[in-house]
């Protein structure tokens, strides 16, 4: 039987990504940056940080823990002060976790001041990185993202765009950046779009955030979604659009729409909300099965558990209750207490299920944890029958742009058939959304195999990009990543 670890950091949960926010021209830039960021917490809860330059230096402040915790308070942000500032929320997908990692990174260039937010994952961070440092270049962290900044820094252009330009024509993978100067605020986005990123307005200021709901929060207009291969220059003067790459047709990540964004936001064009309540009324037309009760796994399970019950007339119940305030530090690393994380956070109302056939309704499974222990707990509360149903397909590839799935041997799917899997969660019986179902529910009347409409490797293992670092097996250690040489 193949064993499925628990994620890198120990416990029984994936990370999400990266979240990032700008802020051009507005006396209130740096409050208003921790308000975004606030709103993209769901993005990463890891680390936090601004960037500001307030007309003569930059400054910027990057801290462990939650947005609310060290950027709610008025010191902090008088002391950041400026007009411009960009903020990034995140979860380490790349690097260890330390502060030598949190965003916004920053250096000193030829140029002047150069500090960049980064959402999504490099595919040829690594090598990029070892050709740099046996060419003498000295990074200061274990990120994927400084290699953007080292890029920059070394670009034989002149002007500071066209090394920023010079830079992204080297990077594969998924970005979406914000980056700031004295003199402008930057947005980019890959070739393919694969990560969000959106434009707004807050009276007559520029914003730029990875989600609607960030601009939502401060009451900015949203104007409209950054292109794929855009790069968008905001000076005092205006607003400029460039399109230096070779024009390809879009590919936004589909998980966005499965469980990354807010159901309150939208990506490209369409509420996400609506999405999933989409992909739980093509579920339940694929899988129905007679039942008393259609429960959804709290949160993002939510609206698919609702389309999945209008669209099969069975009643929905909100029977298992989340648990918010399960923290990081509240678990310890301990294999024993580890086990109970599920338990921690999630729990059951007894009345509402004992004696009940459940329809059980997640967005997706990963490694499984989340599955097993919520069928566990719901059996032993008395639900008589338990019948999951998942609103993706099965993730059977890993993920290289940013999701923390990269090894293959960690996903269920991959290593079980639907036989197999239903035992080891011990449904009764298990379906998942299939992958027409999903394009469907996308509004699509089907997957173009030619040119795929969406990022969908993690169901078909189509990729998008090439996998640089992955197909030459280069890998941290051998680049010494971690900082483990000395001087031999
Ligand atoms: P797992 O427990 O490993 O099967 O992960 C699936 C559960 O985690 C589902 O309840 C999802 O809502 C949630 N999930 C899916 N993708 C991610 C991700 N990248 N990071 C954190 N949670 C996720």
């Amino acid at each position: 039987m193949i064993s499925l670890q628990n994620s890198r950091d120990g416990l029984d949960r994936l990370r999400e990504e990266c979240g990032i926010f700008g802020v051009f021209d507005n006396s209130d830039a740096v409050a208003l940056t921790a308000l975004g960021m606030h709103a993209l917490q769901h993005r990463g809860q890891e680390a936090a940080g601004i960037l500001s330059y307030d007309g003569t230096h930059f400054k910027t402040e990057r801290r462990i823990g939650l947005v609310g915790d060290h950027f709610s308070d008025e010191n902090t942000i008088n002391e950041l002060s400026g007009n411009m500032a960009i903020g990034h929320v995140r979860y380490s997908t790349t690097g260890e976790t330390a502060l030598r990692n949190i965003q916004p990174m920053f250096a000193e260039l030829n140029n002047g001041g150069f500090g960049i937010s980064h959402n999504g994952n490099l595919t040829n961070a690594l090598t990029l990185r070892r050709k740099m440092i046996e060419s003498g270049s000295i990074f200061q962290s274990t990120s994927d993202s400084e290699v953007i900044l080292h890029l920059v820094s070394r670009s034989s252009r002149r002007r500071l765009i066209e090394r920023f330009i010079d830079a992204l024509s080297q990077i594969e993978g998924a970005y979406s950046l914000i980056a700031l100067t004295n003199k402008k605020l930057i947005g980019a986005r890959d070739p393919l779009g694969i990560r969000p990123l959106v434009l707004g307005k807050l009276d007559g200021a520029f914003i730029l955030a990875s989600e609607t709901c960030a601009l939502d929060i401060i009451g900015a207009d949203y104007v409209r979604d950054i292109e794929n291969g855009e790069i968008i220059i905001i000076t005092k003067t205006g607003l400029e659009s460039l399109k230096p790459f070779q024009t390809q047709s879009a590919r936004p990540c589909i998980f966005e729409y499965i469980y990354f964004a807010r159901p309150d936001s939208i990506v490209g064009g369409k509420t996400v909300y609506e999405m999933r309540k989409n992909m739980g009324v093509q579920l339940a037309r694929e899988s129905a099965h007679d039942a008393d009760i259609v429960v959804p796994v709290p949160d993002s399970g939510i609206p698919a558990a609702l389309g999945f019950s209008q669209e099969s007339v069975i009643p929905l119940e909100l029977s298992i209750v989340r648990n918010h305030y399960v923290g990081r530090t509240f678990i310890e690393p301990t294999q024993k207490i580890r086990q109970l994380g599920v338990k921690l956070k999630h729990s059951v109302i007894q009345s509402q299920v004992a004696g009940k056939r459940v329809i059980l309704v997640d967005d997706s499974i990963v490694r499984g944890t989340t599955c097993v222990k919520i069928v566990k707990i719901l059996r032993e509360a008395g639900a008589r029958e338990v019948h999951l149903r998942v609103s993706s397909p099965p993730i059977i590839y890993p993920d290289f742009y940013g999701i923390d799935t990269p090894d293959q041997s960690n996903l269920l799917a991959a290593n079980y058939d639907l036989e197999d899997m239903r035992r080891f969660i011990n449904c009764d019986t298990l379906i998942f959304l299939s992958l027409k179902g999903l394009y469907l529910a996308m509004g699509c009347e089907e997957r173009n195999v030619h040119k795929p409409q969406f990022t969908d490797h993690c169901f078909t293992g189509d990729y998008p990009t090439s996998l640089t670092d992955r197909a030459s097996g280069v890998n941290a250690e051998q680049i010494s990543l971690h900082f483990p040489k000395t001087d031999e």
